[in-house]
């Protein structure tokens, strides 16, 4: 684990490996509000990190257990307040039943009890615009600090180009998510994965465009007749491990039926 700072924000960077993957996943302390507690797997070096860290509250951007792994014990240990979107709360209140890969990937992820935010968060010195932002995760929001012009994204970005999906996830209302998040004025975007970001308008417009031009090239080869599965071959050839690991939950095709059933 790794902690940087950047003014007054921390980020704890953890590195999570297993047969082959790697991925990072990053967790922020900025005026006594934690955002996101990291996953369970990472439980050790996480603890050991929140028993020196002050914190008053947890904003969990959604509900995914990589985010969420955590949040029953910074409850129970630290005494914090859990505040996520009312979906996301909801989805706490039970212990999240996993697919095996990714149970093991990040740990389990134990029920908590969360309270619903609303349109803002007051911390001690900053004022936090809740933005809803689904197309990831339903219930995800995105956090806009306007003072410091800062945009704490949750998985909103994490990669400019993806070239496969997860099938709750839908690239109509991920355009639709980033769309609204550019409306907005800020430099530095926070990614719970790619980390802190300063041109950070750059890289969503760069995977809002992405996003639009996959949209387009789907539909014109479905509507010219192609199959789904034949439009999938054409824009996405090649087969990856992660899509055989995960039972195809994680896969192209997503791409192709959330376009084309807009979704
Ligand atoms: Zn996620």
């Amino acid at each position: 684990m790794k902690v940087k700072s950047y003014e007054d924000l921390l980020q704890a960077e953890l590195t999570v490996s297993l047969g082959g993957q790697t991925l990072q996943v990053s967790v922020f302390l900025i005026d006594h509000l934690l955002i996101d507690t990291g996953p369970n797997r990472k439980q050790k070096s996480l603890i050991s990190l929140f028993e020196q860290w002050d914190i008053n509250d947890v904003i969990l951007t959604h509900h995914h257990e990589d985010h969420t792994g955590l949040a029953y014990w910074l409850k129970h240990n630290k005494d914090a307040t859990i505040h996520m979107h009312p979906l996301g709360a909801t989805y706490g209140q039970k212990k999240a039943r996993l697919p095996l890969y990714r149970r093991v990937f990040w740990g389990k992820r134990p029920a908590f009890h969360a309270k619903e935010l609303s349109d803002t968060f007051q911390s001690e010195h900053y004022v936090w615009e809740v933005i809803h932002t689904p197309g990831h995760a339903d219930d995800h929001i995105a956090l806009y600090n306007k003072e410091k012009g800062w945009l704490f994204g949750g998985d909103l970005y994490v990669h400019p180009k993806p070239k496969s999906m997860f099938k709750f996830e839908s690239v109509p209302k991920l355009i639709h998510s980033l769309r609204k998040v550019l409306a907005y004025d800020f430099d530095t975007y926070i990614c719970s994965h790619a980390g802190v970001i300063f041109n950070g308008k750059k890289a969503l417009k760069t995977k809002l465009d992405y996003l639009i031009s996959l949209q387009q090239e789907v539909l014109f080869l479905h509507n010219k007749g192609m199959t789904r599965k034949q439009v999938r071959q054409e824009l996405f050839p090649k087969k990856h491990m992660m899509h055989y690991i995960s039972f195809f939950e994680n896969s192209p095709r997503h791409f192709i039926d959330s376009i084309i059933d807009q979704k």
